[in-house]
């Protein structure tokens, strides 16, 4: 099988991750790459890659079909529409863009251009997102309430672009992207109806260095997305409550736990003793009434993403990750950040076509 020719636009952090997996992929060819820093070029050469003299240098070269963007998120509009224009397919880094109006103008260009455009969302491949998926499709919590998914570092914003309003820094554009897009494949089945998001800025005043997303779904579905870059201790990084169990993740490497309850008639509780005295209402179950389970970690091959964007180039088939989905996790984003300029709820409908 002829394999696709792409090229890719930044060698930098992520940009690198891209050249290492296509050097790796069995349907695509890296074809070389192009940064605006000489060094960066210098140092694709001294790794075996091809680096371009130019980027019209490399839009011109009729053996890339797929152009994979990784540069800073204020870049890729242009780059983008520039690269379609050119006759290439698109794949750009998350996220998109800094707006939904520019995020429409790129998908006008592609339709107008006849070019495929999507979006790195390789969060999609994440192990506890799979199995978190799978913990709400199973129905085996009954009905679900309540979810939460969080990220907790301690290292603060990285010191680069991100840490810049102008260049589409901050959390909510660097790990919120994932975690909402994350959100809305777990929670399938239902709308989200309004949204309230408090940023944090407890290391930079610019941009926020986390943010606490709390998105409201039809039927009293809450759902809580939390990132965080001050922190030494990490809660679970997936919890989910159900009127009959309980399912969580707490480390990124861990199997999916789930305690259900099967036994609804046994009435014996073994109160909790505190200092204030003794409590039932709050005392665990035990194993008498509960039952334990676990999901094992899925296989998953991140390979996946650029087999089906190049199957899609092919006609062959759909992409998996559709403007429409891309769109949706870009008006949660706006919407989150004018919620926390008004210090208040956001109805969704405003927002999400
Ligand atoms: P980086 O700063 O490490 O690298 C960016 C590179 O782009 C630099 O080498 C810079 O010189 C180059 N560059 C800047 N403007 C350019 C232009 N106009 N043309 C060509 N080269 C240009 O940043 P990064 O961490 O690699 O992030 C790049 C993109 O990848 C961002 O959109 C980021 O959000 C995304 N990213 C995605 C993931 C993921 O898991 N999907 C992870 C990290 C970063």
């Amino acid at each position: 099988m002829k394999k696709t020719g792409v090229a890719v636009i930044g060698y930098g952090g992520m940009g690198g991750w891209h050249t290492r997996h296509l050097l790796e992929s069995d349907v695509a060819e890296l074809r070389g790459i192009y940064d605006i820093k000489e060094s960066r070029n210098r140092l694709a050469e001294e790794n075996g890659i091809h680096a371009y003299g130019s980027l019209d240098e490399l839009l011109a070269d009729k053996s890339v079909e797929i152009v994979t963007i990784a540069i800073p998120n204020d870049q890729h509009k242009p780059v983008a529409i520039r690269a379609m224009e050119a006759g290439k397919h698109v794949i750009c880094e998350k996220p998109v863009t800094l707006s939904s109006a520019d995020l429409q103008e790129i998908f006008d260009a592609a339709e107008r251009c006849d070019r495929l455009f999507t979006t790195h969302q390789n969060r999609r491949w994440d192990c506890d997102y799979l199995m978190m998926k799978e913990a709400y499709a199973s129905g085996k919590l009954g009905q679900v309430f309540g979810i939460e998914s969080r990220y907790q570092g301690s290292r603060g914003i990285p010191g680069d672009w991100r840490g810049h309003k102008k260049f589409g820094g901050g959390m909510m554009l660097d790990w919120g992207v994932h975690l909402i897009d994350q959100m809305l494949g777990i929670v399938y089945d239902k709308k989200v109806e309004s949204l309230y998001c408090k940023f944090d800025h407890i290391t930079n005043d610019e941009v926020d260095d986390g943010f606490k997303l709390d998105l409201y779904f039809e039927g009293g579905l809450t759902a809580r997305i939390e990132v965080g870059t001050s922190h030494f201790m990490s809660l679970p990084r997936f919890f989910m409550t159900g009127m009959s169990g309980t399912a969580m993740i707490n480390d990124w490497k861990d199997n999916c736990r789930l305690i259900c309850c099967d036994q609804w008639e046994e009435k014996d509780v073994t109160p909790v003793v505190t200092s204030a005295g003794l409590t039932k209402t709050m005392a665990p179950r035990d194993a008498k009434t509960t039952t334990e389970s676990f999901i094992e970690r899925p296989e998953s091959d991140v390979h996946d993403f650029y087999r089906n964007f190049c199957a899609a180039v092919k006609g062959e088939a759909d992409m998996i990750v559709t403007h429409a989905q891309l769109m949706r996790v870009m008006k949660i984003m706006e919407a989150s950040f004018v919620s926390d300029e008004l210090g208040a709820p956001i109805k969704i409908d405003d927002y999400i076509a």
